[in-house]
């Protein structure tokens, strides 16, 4: 194949798992409204990524309203309108070469959590993964449409796996769409676990590091990302939830 067919194919590739990511985010429960939004960076071109368009909601991507952005979050591909939280994506892209797919969504206990000020704990397996890997950016409440935003976003982010925005919703990231997505959705488990537990009252100490660090190495290997996401997209799309 020649090189440019190769990259139309991967980007193919990648625009489809963006359309089976959002629909799988909304039969999970991340939707709000036409809010959040997904990007994937180009593996041949790591400046610039295709990102959900505004106006739409996650589960109405389609190969044609993809919007293609550099790091400066200019929309260099595309007519679609662009979602304003831009700079989530584009300055943790700058941040981290190791990111490739970022996440932002509304989840309900996420931002319950956020909002108590605590730090997640581990008092559920989907907890282990965020273990010491969860930031949090409490500078507004409001939406994050500025490249210094962003950049404070991506501090927040620091060498880990996600951060809470305070009142406001969740940031996730991965090597791959299903890292991120699988990883959304365990956010949002932990910190409902979470609110269970500490609603119930007393709760017990977590088991030692050692034990939670293993069982966090465990569950983030690639591969157990892309089984359950996999069967996510499934689901999807066999009409299930
Ligand atoms: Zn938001």
């Amino acid at each position: 194949m020649l090189k440019s067919t190769r990259e139309k194919a991967s980007h193919k590739a990648i625009k489809q798992q963006l359309i089976v990511a959002g629909k799988v985010l909304v039969a999970q429960g991340q939707d709000d409204f036409t809010r959040g939004h997904i990007s994937f960076r180009l593996p041949d071109d790591p400046g610039r990524f295709f990102m959900k368009a505004h106006s739409l909601g996650l589960d109405e991507i389609t190969m044609q309203n993809i919007l293609t952005i550099d790091l400066d979050g200019k929309v260099v591909a595309g007519t679609a309108r662009r979602h304003s939280e831009v700079f989530i994506h584009s300055e943790i892209f700058r941040a981290r070469p190791d990111i490739n797919c970022v996440i932002h969504t509304h989840p309900t206990h996420s931002i319950a959590l956020s909002s108590t000020g605590r730090p997640l704990k581990c008092y559920s397996q989907p907890g282990a993964l965020f273990y010491e890997a969860l930031g949090t950016y409490a500078d507004t409440i409001n939406l994050i449409r500025t490249e210094d935003m962003g950049a404070g976003v991506a501090r927040a982010l620091g060498k880990g796996r996600a951060v809470l925005l305070k009142n406001h919703g969740v940031v996730v990231t991965g090597a791959s769409v299903a890292e991120a997505v699988i990883g959304t959705i365990m956010l949002e488990n932990g910190a409902m676990v979470q609110l269970l537990a500490e609603a119930a009252g007393d709760v017990a100490p977590e088991f030692p590091r050692a034990d939670i660090e293993k069982l966090k190495h465990d569950i983030s290997r690639p591969e157990q990302f892309q089984i359950n996401f996999d069967y996510l997209a499934r689901r999807v799309k066999r009409g299930a939830r």
